[in-house]
């Protein structure tokens, strides 16, 4: 792809425009076509693409801003990798390890990230630590011992607790340790925290969620600095077949073009509603870096532009009164996912995955881009269902029990 912006100054808002663009040519059109091809006539030119399972070069426009937006100069090596899923992505780092490696991971993160490590832990394939690793100490100690070609897998800020890891510290720690660090920077988007500057050995987004922004794609990328790592991933995308649609990549490029707007907009509400929580009579916690009371806000403040779109509740009433706070909402929708322009409200511990350290009352939000003084009118009226006396928890032995009608109701397999 034709790249006017590589080592160029541009922020990070005008390169979500202005990168992965066809050239500047009379006539051109302005935006990458796509590009649907499953061959390529054959050339023996150096770097011709082949086959479509090799190449494609609608993801490369694609590539090429997400390269840029992570700062992850290709000039110096860097690039990106697009792939089918978020858990493509995560499940191309996390083969990197060596047979019998070690990963120290997060108690609490995304449940299909854990479910993977889980599972190839219990196929003998590698061996797990798992911290909390808004602790530094803590992660520094389950990296004694550790071998080249082990992991350092963090999220940051954590789904959907909400936790953030001192990226820095945890960086630099597993680099003297002689270990990689790879970060979910899912949540944060590049324009809010960029981890390879951090100090980062590779970055991995599920597109799906901000970068694609509008609830219609599902993709994956990983982001690096390193030319060997970036050679093995794009290696392993080829040998599993792990690539994504060239329709997909067209449909995220198009959301990373107001990435910036649709940020701004939704990370100045969840801080806005975030506060406003607090005070509602049935919220018992609320879980956002912006809030100054929040154990994860200096650090965020430190390394994050911005607080990120997505904040936790809990609230009262148990499980119950959660599932009833996501019933009585009529504008935002009870769905998985995040990221997306419209809200969604999901209770978390309705997945069977869902990591037991997440509380059973816990209520993640993900914010849109709609009007705030509509989302608080909503979710203010929503949570009143909490404060139902039916609800009481003190009236019922196991507070967190689910009753059957709501049990029912939440027969989701899947998360997002
Ligand atoms: C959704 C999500 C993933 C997985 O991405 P998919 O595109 O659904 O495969 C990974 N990490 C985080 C933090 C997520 O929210």
């Amino acid at each position: 792809m034709h790249d006017p912006h590589a080592g160029a100054a541009w922020s990070p808002e005008t390169l979500a425009v202005s990168a992965g663009r066809p050239p500047r040519i009379p006539d051109a059109p302005v935006n990458p076509p796509v590009q649907l091809t499953s061959t390529f006539v054959a050339s023996t030119e150096p770097g011709a693409r082949g086959y479509a399972r090799f190449a494609n070069p609608t993801w490369e426009a694609l590539e090429e801003v997400l390269a840029l937006l992570e700062d992850a100069r290709p000039g110096d090596g860097g690039g990106a990798r697009a792939f089918a899923s978020g858990m493509a992505a995560v499940s191309a780092v996390v083969e990197q390890v060596p047979v019998g490696g070690l990963v120290v991971a997060p108690e609490g993160a995304y449940n299909t990230t854990l479910g993977l490590l889980d599972h190839l832990e219990a196929s003998g394939r590698l061996r797990q630590r798992r911290v909390p690793t808004a602790d530094t100490a803590a992660v520094v100690d389950a990296l004694a011992g550790a071998s080249p070609g082990d992991l350092l897998w963090l999220e940051s800020p954590t789904n959907p607790l909400l936790e953030v890891a001192d990226l820095p510290a945890l960086c630099a720690a597993a680099r003297a340790a002689g270990v990689r660090t790879a970060v979910d920077n899912t949540f944060a988007t590049p324009l809010v925290q960029q981890p390879l500057v951090l100090g980062a050995d590779v970055v991995v987004h599920s597109v799906t969620k901000y970068l694609a922004g509008h609830s219609d794609v599902v993709l994956g990328a990983v982001v690096t600095r390193d030319a060997d790592l970036l050679a093995a991933l794009g290696r392993h995308r080829t040998l599993t077949g792990s690539i994504p649609g060239p329709f997909e990549a067209w449909l995220a490029l198009r959301g990373v073009r107001t990435l910036h707007l649709r940020v701004q907009r939704s990370q100045a509400s969840a801080a806005e509603l975030a506060r406003r929580l607090e005070g509602h009579p049935a919220v018992t916690h609320v879980r956002h870096p912006s809030l100054p009371a929040d154990p994860g806000h200096a650090r965020a403040a430190a390394q994050m532009r911005g607080f990120g779109s997505v904040l936790s509740v809990q609230v009262r009433g148990g499980a119950a009164g959660a599932a009833a706070v996501q019933d009585a909402t009529r504008l935002w929708l009870p769905a998985t996912s995040l990221g997306g322009v419209e809200s969604l409200v999901e209770r978390r511990r309705r997945h069977p995955l869902e990591p037991a350290v997440v509380p059973e009352d816990l209520l993640r939000l993900s914010v849109g881009v709609e009007d705030v003084e509509d989302l608080w009118a909503d979710l203010s009226q929503a949570l009143d269902a909490a404060l139902d006396p039916s609800l009481d928890p003190s009236l019922d032995p196991s507070p967190d029990r689910v009753p059957s009608a709501v049990a029912a109701r939440e027969h989701g397999r899947q998360q997002g």
